[in-house]
C-alpha cells in the first residue's frame, strides 16, 4: 500500500502522554454522549443504527452504532457481540452490491465518543495503491521481514511542515 503523498515527510515531536486520560464524551465523567440521541439513520433494527457520514467524500461509506450505550467490543453483551457479526456482514454485502467496490474495510477507532460505532469504507475497484499491507518498503503486498534501522532517525533539520489547508490562516481564525 502506498499513500497519496510524497516523501520526505517531516516528523514532529511527540507530545507528553497524559495519564490518567481525560474522559471522552459518553464516559462516566465526560460530557453527554453524542450518539445516544441518534435517529434511525438510513437503516436500523432493534440493536443497530446505520448512518451516512456528514460531509463524507467516499461514496458508500457508512457508520454503524449500537442502540445501547456501550463503549467498545469488550463492553458489548454476548448477544450484541454475536449480532454484530450478522449485521456487519449484511452491511458489507449491501456496500458490495453497489458495484465498483474492490473491498470493504471496517474501522473502529472510537476515541471521539465512548459509544460503540464502526466505520465501513469501500475501496474503489481497481484502486490498487490502496490495496495491500502497509510496508515501509512501499511495495504492495510485501511479505518480507525488513530489518529495523540500526540507528534512530535523525532529528528533523527543518521545522515541521504546516498543512496546506492551514497556510495563510491566522491562529484561531
Ligand atoms: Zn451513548
Amino acid at each position: 500500500m502506498t499513500f497519496p503523498f510524497a516523501e520526505p515527510l517531516v516528523p514532529v515531536d511527540l507530545r507528553p502522554r497524559v495519564i490518567p486520560e481525560p474522559p471522552r464524551p459518553g464516559d462516566p465523567d465526560g460530557e453527554p454522549c453524542r450518539i445516544c440521541g441518534q435517529d434511525d439513520g438510513i437503516w436500523s433494527d432493534r440493536n443497530w443504527v446505520l448512518h451516512n457520514p456528514a460531509g463524507g467524500s467516499l461514496p458508500g461509506t457508512v457508520w454503524l452504532a449500537s442502540r445501547t450505550h456501550a463503549d467498545s467490543f469488550a463492553d458489548l453483551s454476548d448477544e450484541l457481540a454475536t449480532d454484530f457479526g450478522r449485521v456487519a456482514a449484511r452491511v458489507e454485502r449491501a456496500i458490495l452490491s453497489l458495484g465498483d467496490v474492490g473491498r470493504v474495510h471496517v474501522y473502529r477507532w472510537g476515541d471521539g465518543v465512548a459509544h460503540f460505532h464502526v466505520w465501513f469504507m469501500p475501496r474503489p475497484l481497481g484502486m490498487l495503491r490502496r490495496r495491500g499491507t502497509c510496508c515501509r518498503c512501499g511495495r504492495t503486498g510485501c511479505r518480507r521481514r525488513h530489518p529495523k534501522p540500526s540507528t534512530p532517525p535523525a532529528a528533523p533539520s527543518r521545522p515541521p511542515c504546516t498543512p496546506p489547508w492551514t497556510r495563510g490562516r491566522r491562529r484561531g481564525a
